[in-house]
């Protein structure tokens, strides 16, 4: 579905990305992992549309994204929550939820549907349908810009760190949501710094080091290699 062959990303004179190839398959949770500044983030957003690839190709079912903006990215099925996980805090969760859907704001329908779908997943946000998104706790916001990112009805979503700063109570549920999804028939693409609990989820994982990719494999062939914990997953 996803293929990304040796892409370089910058900003400015900061090279964030050398050289990443990977590929996501229709149907499968893909990880990737590594310490802080190895430009995962990067690598999500340029397949989002946000930064542009110096070097390298992004395709997409075949075609040649790299050049996409997010708009026509959304268009085509591509969906980002960014860690930033920012809520539209003075609109209510439901305002929120409707803003997700406006690519396709015309299929009320296909909304409406969505909008079933999220209020099912998230019993929670079902209950505060008409509250301000700024008062929902960090756990309810996070969930809410996932059900947002999903309201544009994505088959490939991109997740950067949904774990991130959450109690661990919190971080289980956000984690019982994502495997909900990928049974859904969702493709999932998940950045994540808690390596040993992204790995309970996924199929594949790519370790991404200094902006290169250090390894990739199956969870199964990553969970044996005790080395590469110590040496790229925080011990
Ligand atoms: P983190 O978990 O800390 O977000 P990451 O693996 O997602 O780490 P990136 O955020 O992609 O890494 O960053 C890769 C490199 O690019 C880092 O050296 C970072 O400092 C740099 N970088 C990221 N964003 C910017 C920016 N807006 N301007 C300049 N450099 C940046």
């Amino acid at each position: 579905m996803l293929e990304i062959n040796s892409i370089e990303l910058r900003y400015g004179a900061v090279k964030a990305v050398r050289d990443v190839s990977l590929k996501v398959n229709q149907g499968e949770l893909v990880t990737l992992l590594g310490a802080n500044g190895a430009g995962k983030s990067s690598t999500l957003k340029s397949i989002a549309g946000v930064l542009k690839p110096s070097r390298g190709t992004i395709t997409l079912n075949g075609e040649n994204i790299a050049n996409l903006s997010p708009e026509q990215l959304v268009r085509r099925g591509v969906a980002m929550v960014p860690e930033t996980r920012d809520v539209f805090p003075d609109l209510t969760v439901d305002e929120n939820l409707q803003l997700g859907a406006f690519s396709r704001r015309r299929d009320t329908r296909g909304v409406e549907k969505s909008r079933e779908f999220m209020f099912d997943l998230f019993p929670l946000l079902a209950e505060r349908i008409k509250q301000p998104a700024g008062t929902l706790s960090g756990g309810q916001q996070q969930q809410l810009v996932i059900a947002r990112a999903m309201m544009s009805d994505p088959s490939l979503l991109l997740l950067d760190e949904p774990s991130l700063g959450l109690a661990p109570v919190i971080v289980d549920v956000i984690f019982e949501m994502i495997v909900k999804l990928r049974q859904s028939g969702l493709t999932i693409l998940l950045v994540e710094q808690n390596a040993s609990k992204a790995m309970k989820v996924s199929d594949r994982n790519y370790i991404l080091s200094l902006g290169r990719v250090a390894t990739h494999g199956t969870t199964a062939e990553i969970a044996e290699r005790s080395d590469l914990k110590s040496i790229y997953l925080g011990g």
